[in-house]
């Protein structure tokens, strides 16, 4: 079934005035959210108080919702389930990951990925003791740099700078040959491009809802667990709601069954009403055709910019292929040329030290948005606009 990307972005609240090309980081407001999480706070938090555990469903959303998830990523049911913030599933994933890999020490990553994935695993490092180590190599270099000391390979597929991607069912194939175990970092390919973490026969995944997947500030993340590992990983962050009988109140720790033992501790409960909005929407998308409407996008973007920004360089790898769902340029003055887009409606963000970030989501991207933002971008090369103080003063968030 084809998707009306048309259709779809009339499900979105996006304020007039704006052209919104950062969805990557923070997905707008689906329509249907604000009634959601309304009936969710006063029918089911306000009426049902503490029986909305049971008569809600809360207590089931993580695996619910983790499901309908899997769909888009190409997981089995029941490997799935949602809780905490990203970082907190990557250091969940690494340790189990490690702890199955026993003898080997070395966590291998690359350069390329997302600060808070490589601190996470030096924090797991420092308290697994003085033998752990985190590796971290140029994204071009990992396949050379599989070798059997390595337990854990762990990469985020669509770079968060440059929306270069890896090869995930080339790397699996390559890191598992040498016995490693895999853990991906789906942040920006979630809801952004197809991927078959089964059919790669990936190890471990994980990822967030609020980029790509719209469930707005602070949505929970996810976790996926290969079923064949499901009963052999154990999880460092051993909270109640993972364990075998939560209500049973035992006093030692017993994983529970699937995925589910990934699980640490209540889970938010306004935010996953937030998020089955946004699912509700996801359910009528077609992965492939998503693909070849965001191609479509980025490159008529890059397109634009070329022809009329010779100062702005392209960060991404020009063949779309090698590329996720955002397009980035670097200009020395990156950070105040996005400064002067914002003030201008065109949102897209910047990061550090000169990269101008700019995501192409289908599902509310339309034609019109690219080509207002090539034109806006174009007059502010042109005349130099950007060049003022009141845009080269730094925010806390970039
Ligand atoms: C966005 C992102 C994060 C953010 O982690 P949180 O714990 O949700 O703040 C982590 N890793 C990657 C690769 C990301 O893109």
């Amino acid at each position: 079934m084809p998707t009306d990307f048309a259709a779809t972005r009339d499900l979105f609240h996006l304020p007039p005035g704006v052209i919104y090309l950062d969805g990557n980081s923070l997905g707008p407001l689906p329509r249907a959210a604000v009634a959601r999480v309304a009936a969710c706070v006063t029918e089911e938090w306000g009426n049902l108080l503490i029986r909305g555990w049971n008569a809600a469903g809360w207590m089931d959303q993580p695996a619910r919702l983790g499901d309908r998830i899997g769909r888009l990523i190409g997981a089995e049911p029941g490997a799935t389930v949602l809780g905490d913030t990203l970082s907190i599933k990557v250091y969940q994933a690494l340790a189990a990951a490690l702890d199955m890999a026993p003898g080997r020490k070395v966590i291998l990553s690359d350069t390329g990925n997302f600060p808070s994935d490589l601190y996470m695993a030096e924090g797991l490092c420092r308290t697994l003791g003085p033998d752990y180590r985190l590796v971290t190599v140029a994204p071009e270099a990992v396949a050379d740099a599989l070798s059997d000391e390595v337990a854990v390979l762990m990469l985020t597929q669509v770079d968060y700078r440059t929306g270069r991607l890896h090869d995930m069912a080339d790397l699996t194939a390559r890191a598992q040959e040498k016995g490693i175990l895999t853990v991906w970092d789906l942040a920006h390919t979630a809801g952004a491009l197809a991927v078959d973490l089964a059919g790669c026969n990936a190890d471990f995944a994980v990822g967030c809802t609020y980029k790509y997947l719209n469930s707005g500030p602070g949505g929970p993340a996810f976790i996926y667990v290969a079923p064949r590992h499901q009963d052999r990983a154990l999880p460092a962050l051993s909270g109640w709601l993972g364990h075998a009988a939560p209500f049973a109140f035992d006093l030692h720790y017993r994983p529970g069954t699937g995925v589910e033992r990934m699980r640490v501790g209540t889970p938010p409960v306004l935010q996953m009403a937030a998020l089955e909005a946004s699912l509700d929407i996801w359910d009528s998308v077609d992965m492939q055709a998503l693909r070849a409407r965001s191609i479509a996008l980025c490159e008529a973007f890059i397109a634009g910019v070329e022809a009329a920004c010779p100062d702005l360089t392209l960060a991404s790898p020009r063949d779309p292929s090698q590329r996720g769902s955002q397009v980035s340029f670097r200009h020395p003055e990156g950070y105040a040329i996005m400064q002067a887009l914002i003030a201008q409606g065109v949102i897209g963000d910047f990061r550090a030290p000169d990269i101008l970030r700019f995501g192409f989501t289908p599902l509310y991207t339309s034609d019109a948005d690219v080509q207002g933002a090539v034109r806006i971008l174009s007059e502010i090369m042109a005349s130099g606009s950007w060049d003022r103080p009141q845009f080269k003063a730094r925010a806390k968030v970039t």
